[in-house]
């Protein structure tokens, strides 16, 4: 289930800027480096199909065309500048770094060669989580199991594949840490945030891709599960893409606000569910 097949199959709607013959980015213009680009977590580069082609090195990526008598823009300009916005958009997502620089390819071509099942099926969602985010109904997903499983890593992937491809604005978010201590601490008149608790809520309803990263049925208040639910209705309300991951299923959430969470998350989401991390068979996530 991996290999050019899989590329296609992601990549069908992803921003072009180059030739789509090209054996190397398939048109994408830019190809990530796992070592690449002085970047501990590996960077992108030009492709070989446009690094032929480069005219100008530096920003604003311009040079002289001498038969027009003009300054033209370099034909890797496009390129170069998407290069420059997936490193803005990656920092702007608040991405865990040891889960930045993860593709599907890579988890794919790992799950595979372990026979493992369930991540395949697991992965197989999140291809059309990621392609969904072109446009459309979004195919949300909502990623349970037990600790270690991986579901982080897996939000992050499909994260990192939608800004890849899409250059879509994103957020990884902690439901505790990012959200509910976020959103209590503008309650705090010493706080910076004091009064803020709105904007905040907005945000979060607002923004193209959000992961709400492990949300819990156990030791929350109705307060926090009121808001964690407007924040999903709202986002189920814009057509915003959500990603969740969570130790429990979405039945777990029955008891929770009369059962208007789990209707939603179905409504929503795709469920996925990974199992316990087994050292001797699974390594893709
Ligand atoms: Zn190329």
């Amino acid at each position: 289930m991996s290999g050019p097949g899989i590329a296609a199959r992601l990549e069908a709607q992803a921003i072009r800027l180059s030739d789509p013959s090209c054996p190397f980015c398939r048109g994408l213009g830019i190809v990530f480096d796992p070592q690449g680009s002085g970047k501990a977590r590996g960077g992108f580069l030009l492709c070989q199909c446009l690094e032929k082609k480069v005219r100008a090195k530096d920003p604003p990526y311009e040079y002289f065309d001498e038969e027009r008598g003009l300054m033209a823009a370099c034909p890797a300009r496009p390129a170069r500048l998407a290069i420059e916005r997936i490193e803005t958009l990656t920092r702007a997502a608040h991405i865990p770094p040891r889960f930045q620089g993860n593709y599907l390819e890579a988890a794919l071509a790992q799950a595979d060669k372990d026979g493992d099942e369930t991540t395949l099926m697991a992965l197989d969602n999140a291809i059309e989580t990621v392609k969904s985010a072109a446009g459309g109904t979004p195919y949300g997903l909502f990623i349970y199991g037990p600790p270690g499983a991986g579901k982080t890593h897996l939000a992050c992937i499909v994260i990192n594949e939608i800004i890849r491809l899409y250059r879509k604005t994103s957020l990884f978010a902690k439901v505790h840490r990012d959200v509910i201590a976020r959103v209590k601490s503008t309650f705090n008149q010493n706080s910076d945030a004091y009064g803020q608790a709105r904007t905040i809520e907005e945000e979060l309803a607002k923004v193209p891709v959000l992961v709400l990263d492990d949300l819990g049925i156990k030791e929350t208040t109705p307060f926090e599960n009121q808001l964690l639910y407007d924040i999903i209705d709202s986002r189920y309300d814009y057509d915003r893409l959500t990603i969740i991951t969570s130790n429990d299923s979405i039945d777990a959430f029955k008891e929770v606000a009369q059962g208007r969470v789990t209707s939603r998350l179905r409504q929503m989401c795709r469920e996925v569910h990974l199992e316990a991390e087994d050292h001797r068979l699974k390594h893709a996530l």
